[in-house]
């Protein structure tokens, strides 16, 4: 089955449901599987063919969700790419995935109106020498149905990793395993076709695309899409649409959680407050809990290589286990906790995190040996370490590329994390491990704080918690944290920086 058929079943079966609702407009899925048609017969018009690679590049709008079906719908796989990317990142994504078209929205077509290595470029709003206009495509082409048979192991999707680590990757997945991820979240967090999806992370992240989309289009409910995030909008958004469902980051909660507007809001249509991305301490829960008066806030752990399935916490299991990822894996997928041999540990031992499911990637497009290495045994080597308690609950203690090797000794920053925003008034922090003639490498502590932080009495608390080993010796307060487009802490530039200073 392939996903856009999903789209085109919805449409006889719930024709009057909206299937996206975005800056005013409002779409049903009647509606939306005509666009979808009609941008599919004009890409089918301008040559693109089955297994043909097509970028999307675009916020989250209404044209996001029509490209990335009528893309599907052909056969062609969809590349969406991080709306952020620089002119070089979208050249070095073309030219790796080898794309043969580009759709573009006007809003950020300023980074991008000089690509020259893409066949065919189209865009939305104005016209544009040397690209086509999307909506004249639209216009032009007509609604006839589209038959284009696919398989479960058919290539759908490449998502290209944010390339923090290096050069961006290139994430490819199957029918089978965006369908089977979607499935997931439907059964688990009981998507149905009168729920309503707010979704204001980028959509060319997987969380947002295969877990929340999808698993509305599967079942015909309703997206809520904003092309940015602010906690003002979030809360006009929920009150307005009355929305079910929302993921968002741990940092977009802890900034609306502060919002003076949060006390007031009438939230009560929303049945799950969903985050996953980057971990919660067991403290930051407790304060989101009480500033959005909630028991249904809810956890999901996963990564881009594994559809992103993994594991959920339940709001009720928040009670005792805040802070955990959750007790197994969610539906569809396995998890085990690993030695370096692939040997599982034993409870209460530090190991890595391993998937296995439905929802794990085929591979790195075009790169064999990123992909050898991702997995050992054919389970998917997450990268994170972890340790699960007595009770089967799993709690992920640090990256593995994040901990902190001094003096021989490994230093786990998340600790040292959870300790320092205990101290009070600081609201960000990073731990890095920075360059040390002796050592190897020596604690760091990078900070935001709305006042300035006394340093001297921080060490003091931090001693007082801490192996003398853990307790950072360099201190920076800073404005803000750098963080990504799905508001991750970059703790990479940070080291950098930390480097060169
Ligand atoms: P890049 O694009 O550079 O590869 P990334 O690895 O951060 O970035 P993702 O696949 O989005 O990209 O992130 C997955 C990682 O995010 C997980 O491996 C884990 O470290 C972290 N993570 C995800 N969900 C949670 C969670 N609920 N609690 C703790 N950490 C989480």
């Amino acid at each position: 089955m392939n996903s856009s058929m999903l789209l085109a079943r919805n449409a006889r079966k719930y024709p009057k449901n909206e299937a996206v609702i975005c800056q005013g407009r409002r779409v049903t899925y009647k509606e939306l599987d005509e666009q979808v048609n009609r941008l599919g017969n004009a890409l089918l018009g301008l040559g693109i063919q089955q297994g043909d690679k097509v970028i999307i590049f675009m916020p989250n709008v209404l044209e996001f969700v029509v490209s990335y079906f009528a893309v599907q719908r052909i056969g062609a796989i969809v590349v969406p790419v991080n709306a952020k990317f620089t002119l070089p990142e979208v050249e070095y994504v073309a030219d790796h995935a080898q794309a043969k078209a580009i759709i573009v929205h006007e809003a950020v077509f300023a980074s991008v109106e000089n690509l020259q290595n893409v066949e065919i470029k189209i865009k939305t709003g104005a016209e544009k020498e040397g690209w086509l206009d999307y909506n004249g495509l639209i216009e032009k082409s007509d609604n006839a149905e589209i038959s284009c048979l696919l398989k479960e192991d058919d290539y759908s999707t490449i998502l290209y990793t944010s390339g923090t680590t290096g050069k961006p990757k290139g994430v490819l997945f199957t029918y089978r395993n965006i369908l089977a991820v979607a499935h997931m979240i439907a059964i688990e967090m009981e998507v149905k076709p009168e729920s309503r999806m707010l979704l204001m992370m980028p959509l060319t992240h997987s969380a947002p695309l295969h877990l929340f989309l999808m698993s509305a289009v599967l079942v015909g409910a309703t997206n809520v899409l904003t092309p940015t995030f602010t906690p003002d909008l979030l809360i006009d958004m929920v009150e307005k649409e009355k929305t079910t469902h929302f993921f968002g980051a741990p940092v977009a909660y802890l900034v609306t959680a502060s919002h003076p507007k949060l006390q007031t809001a009438d939230l009560s249509s929303m049945k799950w407050w969903i985050y996953g991305g980057a971990p919660l301490s067991e403290k930051e829960v407790r304060h989101i809990q009480q500033a959005f008066k909630t028991d249904n806030l809810t956890c999901v752990y996963g990564l881009t290589e594994a559809g992103p399935s993994g594991t959920i916490l339940f709001g009720y299991e928040h009670k005792d286990k805040a802070g955990s990822i959750g007790k197994r894996a969610a539906f569809g997928t396995e998890i085990r906790i690993v030695n370096e041999n692939g040997e599982d540990v034993k409870v209460g031992e530090i190991g890595e995190i391993v998937l296995y499911g439905e929802g794990n990637m085929v591979g790195y497009y075009r790169d064999e040996e990123a992909t050898k290495q991702a997995f050992i045994g054919g389970w998917l080597k997450s990268g994170d370490l972890a340790r699960c308690d007595e009770d089967g609950y799993i709690w992920v203690v640090d990256r593995k590329k994040d901990v902190i090797i001094s003096g021989g000794v490994n230093i786990y920053p998340k600790e040292i994390e959870d300790r320092i925003l205990e101290f009070g008034g600081i609201h960000e922090v990073a731990v890095i491990g920075v360059p040390h003639p002796e050592w190897g490498e020596t604690v760091k502590a990078v900070f935001a704080a709305k006042t300035p932080i006394d340093v001297e009495a921080l060490k003091a608390y931090l001693s007082e918690h801490l192996a003398k080993y853990k307790v950072p010796r360099l201190y920076e307060q800073v404005e803000a944290l750098p963080r990504n487009a799905s508001g991750k802490i970059l703790k990479q530039q940070l080291k950098v920086q930390a480097m060169v200073e």
